[in-house]
């Protein structure tokens, strides 16, 4: 046992959510944010939508509750979809007084308001965004704000491992103490001791061999909280974004829904068009049938991609609506103001997650989780677009004032036990690390990816039942590295992917499967929770 480095408060992630948890306790307590990589590796830095909130005069906080639970297919928990929406506006204003700068337009009389996009299944104009890099913005803002305060600590290229429970001698019941994180540039396993925990992790989509999100989305706080003794919930509920762009050498580089939202039509290499065959919102449609009628097209027709085309639109308008994809096509060679752009669905965002109550708390107490990582119940069976940043803030806000009201009175962490890793030596063959990452998303795509089977899904648990033993002999025998945390984390995820959709005999929302390929509506909707 030793004097870990102390803290009030350990953050596990510095995306949208953990760092304004940060920022509005930070007044109170000390704070340690961690981050894998970079500060702004997360998807947050990506987002290029906005964020929804009800802002517009014509529109209504009972609007955009009915589009959240259209979206979330009858799982919506209707109390965090009311908490949610009714925080947006309040969100807006936060981030506005932090300095983020959103896109504004004047009306006729001279008055300012925020520049309001549309997105698939929200009926109002309702996305609050920074012209089509709203991450950008809010993470850039974010992080300067907690680079000033003097009571945050942040650290780079720190990988939290596990997470450190003790048990209470009088009852044996679990509480936070900390966490091991592997600080990736020294290699040294560090204990950090906090009287709270907040995963901040984000979501777990990198278990896909496409996916729009950034290196670090590998479930690593899900991975967490399971083995700590949390219980999962609607795993199976994976988004796949219908239009991630197709090219050699950008494979994660999102084309935003607002592309559609402002008119862009999706056709086939031959230029027809094919989304009138799927829904009568067609382009607008939500996600999954967008993402599934692509995926259908392109294996009917044996094709890579279809396209993307919003070069009706006039060139000065697409370059004013959409300037990062713009750029990003046009250093690619694809002038989107002259040419369609090349598209493929890929795994977006995780619906599922720890689950928690309104207040961000999971079946740890003193461990809380928010943003991806959480499952709140707001987003049911499919998330709304732009409903999930929302998400990262509202609950940010609400765990912070949870804890704000407790912080003073609870004990200091303690010490801790040290981290022992005198039974293991150095890797000597990193290709097993490798190999296994590639095998788990490859068959994650083929079997468990947007359209499912029975058969599929034994396939993809037999396959993973081997590599969790190979990979928990390697974790058994060699030092820790960020690439075998990474892959032991997926493999925890992928399973319980694979026995969600298992426990699914139905299609609901995201989760499509050609052996049950109705909703059931005999019963009730329920949410899948796996217990540890
Ligand atoms: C391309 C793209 C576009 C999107 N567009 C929109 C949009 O327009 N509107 C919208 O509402 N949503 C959008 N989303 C979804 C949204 O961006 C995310 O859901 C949200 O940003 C998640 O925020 P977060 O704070 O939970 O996690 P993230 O922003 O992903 O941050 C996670 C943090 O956790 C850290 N971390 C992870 N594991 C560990 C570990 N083991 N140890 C230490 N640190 C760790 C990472 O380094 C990172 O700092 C988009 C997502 C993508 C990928």
């Amino acid at each position: 046992m030793t004097n870990p480095d102390t803290f009030d408060i350990l953050v596990i992630g510095s995306g949208g959510a953990g760092l304004s948890l940060a920022l509005r306790l930070a007044d109170q307590a000390r704070i340690l944010v961690l981050s894998k990589v970079s500060l702004n590796s997360g998807s947050t830095y990506h987002a290029q939508g906005g964020i929804s909130a009800v802002l517009d005069v014509n529109d209504s906080i009972e609007s955009h509750i009915k589009d959240t639970l259209n979206s979330g297919a009858g799982l919506c928990d209707p109390e965090t979809v009311r908490i949610t929406v009714s925080q947006g506006k309040k969100n807006i204003e936060w981030l506005k007084n932090q300095g983020v700068e959103f896109t504004e337009q004047q009306s006729k009389d001279g008055k300012t308001s925020f520049h309001l996009n549309r997105e698939g299944g929200h009926s109002h104009r309702r996305i609050v965004h920074t012209a089509d890099a709203t991450g950008k913005a809010v993470s850039q803002i974010l992080i300067e704000r907690t680079q000033e305060h003097p009571n945050i600590t942040l650290l780079e290229n720190h990988n939290a491992i596990d997470l450190i429970i003790k048990h209470k001698q009088e009852d044996s019941s679990p509480y936070i103490q900390g966490a091991y994180v592997l600080d990736t540039l020294s290699n040294k396993v560090k204990s950090i001791a906090a009287k709270i925990v907040v995963l901040a992790t984000g979501g777990a989509n990198k278990v896909y061999l496409y996916s729009t999100n950034p290196q670090i989305s590998t479930g690593d706080g899900i991975a967490l909280a399971w083995r700590a003794g949390c219980r999962i919930s609607n795993m199976e509920f994976m988004q796949f974004h219908p239009t991630c762009l197709f090219h050699p050498k950008e494979r994660s580089f999102l084309i935003s829904e607002a592309v559609r939202g402002e008119g862009g039509k999706l056709i086939l290499p031959d230029g027809s068009e094919f989304m009138h065959h799927y829904d009568p919102q067609k382009e607008l449609a939500p996600r999954d049938i967008v993402a599934r009628a692509i995926d259908n097209e392109i294996k009917k027709h044996g094709i890579d991609c279809v396209y993307l085309d919003i070069s009706h639109k006039p060139a000065d308008f697409v370059r004013q609506h959409f300037p990062t994809i713009y750029k990003q096509c046009l250093s690619l060679g694809i002038d989107i103001t002259q040419q369609p752009i090349p598209v493929v669905p890929a795994a977006h965002y995780t619906c599922g997650g720890v689950l928690t109550n309104h207040d961000a708390i999971t079946d740890i107490p003193g461990l809380y989780a928010i943003g991806e990582v959480a499952c709140t119940g707001l987003h049911g069976a499919n998330r709304m677009a732009s409903n999930s940043l929302l998400e990262c803030l509202v609950f940010a806000e609400r765990a912070a004032n949870h804890i704000s009201k407790k912080i003073a009175e609870l004990p200091d962490p303690g010490s801790v036990p040290d981290w022992d890793d005198s039974r293991v030596s150095d890797s000597d063959e990193e290709v097993v690390v490798s190999h296994n990452w590639d095998e788990l998303r490859h068959f994650m795509w083929d079997y468990v990816g947007i359209v499912r089977t029975n058969k599929r899904l034994s396939r993809a648990m037999h396959r993973l039942e081997i590599l969790k033993q190979e990979i928990a002999e390697y974790y058994g025998d060699f030092r820790v590295t960020s690439d075998l945390l990474e892959l032991r984390n997926l493999v925890i995820v992928a399973e319980l992917i694979i026995r969600s959709a298992q426990h699914r005999k139905e299609s609901r929302g995201l989760h499509y499967t050609q052996d049950y390929p109705e909703t059931d509506n005999s019963k009730p909707a329920q949410n899948t929770i796996l217990f540890p």
